[in-house]
């Protein structure tokens, strides 16, 4: 087995339970062409290649790219790119492989160090989300993350993360894993997510305003959101547009749901001064 290297978080699946599980989710079909994020060893690679049309993975350690090279290199639908995922452009070292262009589907245990990062890779954000987004991405992340990404507003993990994820994609989740699934076991159990991106029934007229609000919105937790939106409107003013939105007045972050972020931020967007446009 390979040394797995802590700088590159490097933990190696092997419980066939949780492989499957992912397997599953992903639901592939015989037209996909799918990304993988961190290959490593290829254990999840090996599984997915017969399912799919081609399969292009970026993996940052030169080591395993080498290996996968020797052990996968002939296998025709496969395509190893060896590199940083948050920094490398995918369209432009796709354009020379037809096959590999546009992938459809995500299919990865991630690197946990840089969780966020890749999602916001992945699905973009509020204001910028991705032009060509995934049709699903199924994922292996920090149990604790997982939980910030599907939770509903009201529980304790709705967060900000939850909402500009949620804005952009449906999330749910799948299994939960335990550390005892990988070798060296993480610090954190795991959970296998699936998200789906899609549009908002509803969207934000001002995305970047939204954005801003959110932001605001859950900076000093456990606060009453009227206090942490002092900066752009008065209490009395935002209590009485809380009302009217038939949100309670004394309502935490939390407790709104994504829609209603939205229409808090178009109804703030009215007539307001360019508060959205600050920071
Ligand atoms: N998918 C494999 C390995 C998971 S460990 C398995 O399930 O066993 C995470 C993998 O991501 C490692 O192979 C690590 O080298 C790789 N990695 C870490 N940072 C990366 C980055 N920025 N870009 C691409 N790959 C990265």
């Amino acid at each position: 087995m390979v040394r797995p290297r802590r700088v590159f978080a490097q933990h190696w699946l092997k419980s066939d339970k949780a492989l499957n599980a992912i397997i599953q989710a992903a639901n592939c079909i015989p037209s996909d062409r799918v990304l993988e994020i961190g290959p490593g060893t290829g254990i999840l690679t090996r599984r997915l290649l017969p399912l799919v049309k081609s399969l292009v993975a970026v993996e940052i350690d030169r080591d395993l790219c080498t290996l996968l090279a020797k052990q996968l290199g002939k296998t025709e639908n496969f395509l190893l790119l060896q590199g940083d995922f948050l920094t490398l452009d995918l369209t432009s070292h796709l354009a020379a492989f037809t096959n590999f262009q546009n992938p459809n589907k995500v299919v990865a245990n991630i690197p946990y160090n840089i969780t966020g990062p890749i999602i916001e890779k992945l699905l973009g954000t509020i204001a910028n989300p991705n032009p060509e987004p995934f049709d699903s991405i199924v994922l292996l992340v920090q149990k604790e993350v997982a939980e910030r990404l599907y939770a509903q507003p009201g529980s304790k993990t709705f967060g900000a993360l939850t909402v500009r994820v949620q804005y952009l994609a449906e999330c749910e989740l799948i299994c939960t894993v335990p550390a005892s699934a990988f070798h060296p076991p993480p610090k954190v159990d795991s959970a296998v997510v699936r998200l789906h991106p899609r549009q908002l029934e509803n969207p934000a007229v001002s995305p970047r305003q939204l954005e801003n609000l959110v932001k605001l919105g859950f900076g000093a937790k456990r606060k009453m959101l009227r206090n942490n939106l002092q900066p752009i409107l008065e209490r009395d003013r935002l209590t009485h547009l809380l009302e009217q939105l038939e949100i309670n007045p004394q309502a935490r972050a939390e407790d709104l749901s994504v829609q209603q972020w939205v229409t808090l931020a178009n109804e703030l967007g009215v007539g307001s001064r360019q508060w959205g446009d600050e920071g």
